[in-house]
């Protein structure tokens, strides 16, 4: 079949959403109530986005169960992100906080009660009371189920206001005319095989994450970066991608997540020898430390040879102590997790756990508006026209080099919100759309054709298992140089094995070797540009621990990293400076200090 052949059915609308995570909700949501003709695009129905699994809370300063305030939750998020973090950001995610969590309890998120019946808050790693001085009850929770309640009812909001959802639908790539301009997308109906090109004078990326990159992480299989890597396609970079969070308690052999809220109810760590060793690594914060640091504790443990288990390859998770009581309240989902997946009663014994890739702190550069960015020597902030990405995808930055747990769901609904605010201020409702170029989409289309016929030597699951291998191995807790070289050069060839795919389906309808196909090149493109700039980066923070260079080097690595391909996939690496700045004057900068929790 020539590209021509393809039926293309077209759409006009004045944004279009790619996702229906709870970014792409909430941007969807407020993008229809502000009257823009808005369709949302996903290739999963909504409500089983990876948001859906989130269960330990979402971050906000309620003051509920003892004093709190705006500013110190900011002050715990740039702490948290070892000052690579942009502090206007950080600013406008913290002070809008409070009101993001009333809007969504208005909207009907059933959230946990107090006994005077406010929104229950539970600690969380890293967030602390005055400063840092000791931790803080700021998680707003729904159970251990707290993702699932926000993002049902934020489908149910979009149902009931009429947003246009295109589900099931994967879309392939960006259409970016000759000026850079991105003026919709192309996608593949997987239920009927058509495919559709809408056009946008906006275009929203909320694709999540691409934790499926790695051999053993907490994502769903739907992880897989693709609009990371369509915005790579379009020539523009990608930001600070060496910052990969592994969670401290990913269920020993399954990786599936034990909330860090279990540690914020009372659970604790012990290595083999029953020691609680968080008490030495983090005298004041322990077991709710940030994510870095406990991961970082627990893997030093298992190294030295005090991990748990015939390998000695797990920690000890101790809830037992709770009580069966307190588990069926505050943690039901977890118990049962444990039960299904570890095999073990988590109200009478320890559960095993090991660090496991969680969160992509890169992503898609953008400012506080969700427009992404186009960096130059001359202006590291230059806005590409047509383009905004919200969510996990993209890197604001508000979690620098490391995120604080609770800070995702927050990032995904404070920018979902800002982007419907930043549309409705530059879209011209139903203005007309200009012709698009010669060409553009059959270039999209040549691209997935040629997968689609795809008759190498290769297939698909066996170069996926070496990349998720190596990403395992060579950029993980902790690196040096010796292993991201070796990792270097291990992903370029595995890279090169991508030409020599056999995709042996060719049908266009529920075609999921074609899917996987499409998607491994996606995660292929965010696995090269974590360890090219993960080697590049010769100091350790937050999640990047570099064994050679124990140090944060503040004069030399206080930028973000921007990995660029060229037409050939070649990678290249450049950077742009951190802001040093916030918002307005309420709140001064806060300096650069050593990170002791
Ligand atoms: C197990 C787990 C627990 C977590 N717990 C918490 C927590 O307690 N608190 C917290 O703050 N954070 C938590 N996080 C992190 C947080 O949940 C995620 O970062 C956040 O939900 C991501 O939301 P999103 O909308 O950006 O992406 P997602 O929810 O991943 O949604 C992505 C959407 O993009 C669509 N999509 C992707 N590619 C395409 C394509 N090519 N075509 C069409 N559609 C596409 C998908 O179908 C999906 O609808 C957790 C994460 C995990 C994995």
């Amino acid at each position: 079949m020539t590209t021509s052949a393809y039926e293309i059915i077209d759409h006009n609308y004045d944004i279009v959403v790619v996702g229906a995570g709870g970014a792409g909700l909430r941007a969807a949501l407020g993008m229809t109530m502000a009257g823009l003709k808005t369709a949302c695009l996903t290739k999963v129905f909504p409500t089983r986005s990876h948001t859906v699994a989130a269960q330990g809370g979402i971050g906000a300063a309620l003051g509920n169960m003892a004093e709190d305030h705006w500013e110190w939750h900011m002050f715990d998020t740039v702490k948290g992100s070892d000052w690579l973090g942009d502090q206007d950001a950080i600013e406008y995610m913290c002070r809008n906080a409070v009101p993001a969590i009333y809007e969504l309890e208005h909207f009907g998120v059933p959230f946990s009660r107090t006994e005077a019946g406010r929104i229950y808050q539970r600690p969380f790693g890293g967030h602390m009371r005055d400063f840092g001085q000791a931790p803080v009850q700021r998680a707003c929770a729904a159970a251990d189920r707290t993702g699932h309640a926000i993002l049902h009812t934020l489908y149910q909001q979009c149902l009931r206001r009429d947003v246009e959802f295109f589900v099931e639908y994967v879309v392939l790539d960006l259409i970016m005319d000759e000026e850079g301009e991105c003026r919709g997308i192309v996608a593949w109906n997987l239920d009927d095989g058509t495919i559709h090109r809408i056009r946008s004078h906006k275009t929203v990326l909320a694709t999540g994450g691409y934790g499926r990159a790695y051999f053993s992480c907490t994502s769903a299989h739907t992880c897989t970066g693709d609009g990371n890597a369509m915005v790579a396609r379009a020539g523009l970079p990608l930001q600070d991608h060496e910052f990969v969070q592994f969670h401290p308690t990913g269920m020993y052999g399954s990786g599936v997540l034990i909330t860090e809220g279990a540690r914020g109810e009372g659970g604790y760590l012990t290595n083999s020898e029953g020691e609680r060793f968080m008490e030495r690594y983090a005298p004041t914060a322990k077991d709710l430390a940030s994510r870095d640091v406990v991961s970082r504790a627990m893997t030093i443990e298992m190294l030295e040879g005090r991990g748990v288990g015939e390998s000695g390859e797990a920690i000890h998770l101790h809830l037992e102590h709770l009580g069966a009581d307190i588990l069926a309240d505050r943690l039901p989902g977890i118990t049962e997790s444990a039960r299904i997946f570890s095999g073990v009663d988590a109200a009478a014994e320890p559960v095993p756990v090991l660090p496991t890739v969680h969160y992509n702190m890169g992503g898609i550069p953008t400012n506080v508006h969700g427009e992404v960015l186009r960096p130059s020597a001359g202006d590291p902030d230059a806005v590409v026209p047509g383009l905004m990405a919200i969510g996990e995808c993209a890197c604001v930055s508000v979690h620098g080099a490391n995120r604080l747990g609770t800070n995702s769901l927050l990032d995904i609904v404070v920018f979902g919100r800002a982007a419907a605010i930043r549309a409705e201020e530059t879209i011209k409702k139903r203005a007309p759309h200009r012709p698009l170029p010669k060409g553009v989409s059959s270039r999209i289309l040549d691209r997935f054709d040629k997968m689609r016929h795809a008759d190498g030597d290769e297939r698909g699951a066996d170069i996926r298992l070496a990349m998720q291998r190596t990403m395992q191995k060579k950029a993980a807790v902790f690196r040096t140089s010796e292993l991201m070289a070796q990792g270097i050069e291990e992903i370029e060839a595995i890279n090169r094995r991508l030409a020599d795919i056999k995709v042996s389906d060719r049908s266009l309808i529920w075609n999921s070797d074609l899917v996987e196909a499409l998607e491994l090149e996606n995660l292929m493109l965010c696995a090269r540009a974590t360890l090219h700039s993960a080697a590049a980066r010769t100091e350790s923070r937050g999640a990047h621990a570099h064994g050679d260079f124990p140090e944060r080097d503040d004069e030399n690595w206080m930028k973000h990293s921007l990995s660029w391909f060229d037409a050939d996939g070649k990678l290249s690496l450049d950077y742009r400076p951190v802001h040093t700045y916030t918002l307005t004057d309420e709140v001064d900068y806060i300096p650069p200090a050593k990170r002791v929790y």
